[in-house]
């Protein structure tokens, strides 16, 4: 770690991920690699063409605060050249009081449409999936108010659901770990909602390919001594609805060490039905970066997405508005540094045109 690094991570707060991943020791990708000094260069690149962020969140200020949030939202998007964020609620679990879900946004966002859109469910759907776990009850009463749910957030005019969570491991200080299997049966449900209404779901999994002890350096509690193995459920999800449309978020941000680009490979070419947000953390690069110590797009990520020019989007993950968002490396910086090493026709691809594809959105916002 470089000693700017160092100092900025240290006046952001940041310096216990920083020793999380840097003790990470298992998965079979490469080693971690420490951030760069262009990744976490603080002079801010826009992106050479207008692109589409799958996957930003609001600070939890949006609770008392909606519009000023959304203002401090779009002038930064217009400092990124970014065309459209899509927000949605991070994947709250029930006893969060800081939960929150599209309800408290919802009527300061639609001022925006175009600019704006949202997918919503992290702040309910995803709760609910949680406490069916903790009542071992998936029944058909759940199973109703979970679709009754998923129904109103369509409603009311989110173009997906997120973030819903099936594995999270807890990596920095007051992260909450959740788990909850792939297949479990209100994640099929959702499937099935999402194909019907053909729309997309977002999910957070932390991939698991068999079950492990937790990795060195990575707190125990919240997270448990050992990780389940979830790909054989997650395929499972996968195949489940083949017309459920599933996003799945932070390709390039891997804690653990099995999502690399030979993975991701596999489920693309198994799973037609599945999508990949790319998301590349200045601050906790993790394992299987697709950016280089330089920042230079690393090979075999390069030819993943030459090889699936279709299945790819930008989903960096920012939290806009927040204190640790305000000031030094960000996310959408590090994946637009990506991004605008790409040959042209690939870029606005995953710039934009994946996107409008997958969400439905109009071509001239
Ligand atoms: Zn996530
Ligand atoms: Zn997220």
């Amino acid at each position: 770690m470089r000693a700017q690094q160092c100092l900025t991570a240290v006046m952001l707060g940041l310096a216990a991920p920083f020793l999380l991943a840097d003790h990470l020791p298992l998965g079979k990708g490469q080693p971690h690699v420490q951030p760069s000094q262009s990744v976490a260069d603080t002079k801010l690149q826009p992106a050479r063409i207008p692109y589409i962020d799958t996957h930003v969140h609001f600070d939890p200020k949006v609770v008392s605060d909606p519009s000023g949030q959304i203002d401090t939202a779009l002038h930064a998007a217009s400092n990124e050249n970014a065309a459209t964020l899509i927000f949605m609620p991070g994947p709250y679990i029930s006893t969060d009081p800081a939960s929150f879900d599209y309800e408290i946004f919802v009527t300061a966002l639609k001022k925006h449409l175009g600019r704006l859109a949202f997918e919503a469910g992290g702040g309910s759907l995803n709760p609910m999936l949680q406490a069916s776990i903790r009542a071992e009850d998936s029944g058909s009463g759940v199973q109703q108010k979970f679709k009754e749910r998923a129904e109103q957030i369509l409603s009311a005019g989110a173009i997906g659901f997120g973030e819903m969570s099936s594995e999270h491991l807890s990596l920095t200080s007051g992260q909450v770990y959740e788990t909850a299997p792939p297949d479990h049966p209100l994640l099929l449900l959702l499937a099935d909602i999402a194909a019907q209404h053909n729309v997309a779901i977002d999910l957070h999994l932390d991939v698991v390919p068999q079950t492990i002890p937790l990795p060195l350096g990575i707190a125990s509690p919240p997270n448990p001594a050992k990780l389940q193995e979830n790909l054989a459920a997650f395929e499972r999800l996968l195949a489940h609805n083949p017309r459920a449309k599933i996003l799945w978020a932070h390709a390039g941000q891997d804690g653990i060490g099995y999502r690399t680009p030979d993975l991701c490979r596999r489920l693309l070419q198994a799973h037609p039905n599945l999508y990949m947000e790319i998301k590349i953390d200045p601050l906790l690069l993790g394992k299987n970066p697709p950016l280089d110590a330089s920042s230079k797009i690393q090979p075999e990520w390069l030819a993943l997405f030459k090889d699936f020019p279709d299945r790819f989007v930008i989903g960096s993950d920012q939290h806009y508005g927040s204190a640790r968002f305000t000031t030094g490396p960000q996310r959408w910086q590090s994946v637009i540094l990506l991004l605008n090493q790409l040959p042209a026709d690939l870029q606005r691809e995953i710039a934009s045109e994946n996107a409008r594809r997958i969400f439905h959105l109009p071509q001239d916002n």
